[in-house]
């Protein structure tokens, strides 16, 4: 903890970030921490519980607009991170970017390659209760399931906290905006509201870290985030890992299947 610090200011003071996205001790469990000065530095923590995805703050402009900037990544901001370097949000080696090894020491590393290795060495968060939910609902009747998800969604009250908490839904016009032609109902309607996350979520394909942000972040407590594990799960078991094979709907592939038209 010290040890990310020391290393935070060393780089403020010498002017090599404006600003560092870490965390800090909340109430009961860590929060983000935008760090622009040693006093802020000094809040800094960087450890297992630290675990939300705090790459979503890289491409805010009203926040990073020309700044140089630090991160402390946990597991699923690097996943982000590459994804955001392969969409040319971020400039390879731009950000300074600190991570955990899997035995917990800190490592900072310094272009994707770096990210995309330590990814590769260190395991993958269970997410068991993710997979629970995935299982429950696909053993459901289909009436059910659709009795299920339209409930569910019934509620959704479209603050789009989803979309905020979410690193790859960094367009400056969301098509829930756009209203020429309008695509989506802007008001709260229970198929509207389907719409919107099964736009949401198709959108992620092959892009989606997993973090299960969109969900922590619902108001409401939705389970959005199931809707984006399981299209985790299908992305790769029909293509491959996603960060390794670019975005699956844009991604075309003369040895596809496609055995979906018919
Ligand atoms: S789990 Fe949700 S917040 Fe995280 S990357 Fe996927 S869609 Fe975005
Ligand atoms: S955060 Fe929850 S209530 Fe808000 S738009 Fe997303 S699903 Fe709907």
């Amino acid at each position: 903890m010290n040890e990310l610090r020391s290393k935070v200011k060393a780089l403020l003071g010498s002017s090599e970030i404006d600003l560092f996205v870490g965390y800090e001790q909340g109430t009961r469990l860590p929060r983000p921490l935008l760090a622009a000065s040693a006093e802020d530095a000094d809040k800094l923590i960087f450890d297992e519980r630290c675990t939300g995805n705090l790459a979503v703050y890289l491409t805010r402009k009203d926040l990073m607009g020309g700044k140089k900037a630090g991160i402390a990544a946990s597991y699923y901001a690097l996943r982000s991170i590459c994804r955001l370097i392969d969409e040319n949000q971020l400039q390879d080696g731009a950000t300074k970017i600190f991570a955990l090894t899997p035995q917990g020491a800190l490592t900072s590393l310094e272009t994707i390659a770096d990210v995309k290795q330590l990814l590769q060495e260190t395991p993958a968060p269970a997410k068991q209760v993710e997979d629970a939910w995935v299982q429950e609902v696909e053993e459901m009747p289909a009436a059910e399931r659709w009795k299920f998800w339209t409930g569910e969604l019934a509620k959704c009250f479209k603050c789009y906290a989803c979309r905020a908490a979410c690193p790859m839904c960094y367009c400056t016009r969301c098509i829930v905006e756009v209203n020429r032609p309008q695509w989506l109902q802007p008001w709260a309607a229970t198929l509207s509201n389907m719409e919107w996350q099964i736009n949401r979520v198709m959108h992620m394909a092959g892009r989606c870290a997993d973090c299960g942000a969109c969900g922590a972040a619902c108001p409401l407590g939705l389970p959005v985030h199931i809707i984006a594990h399981k299209m985790v799960q299908m992305v790769r078991q029909h293509f491959g890992e996603p960060a390794d094979k670019g975005a699956t709907l844009s991604t075309f592939d003369p040895s596809d299947k496609e055995n979906f038209i018919r």
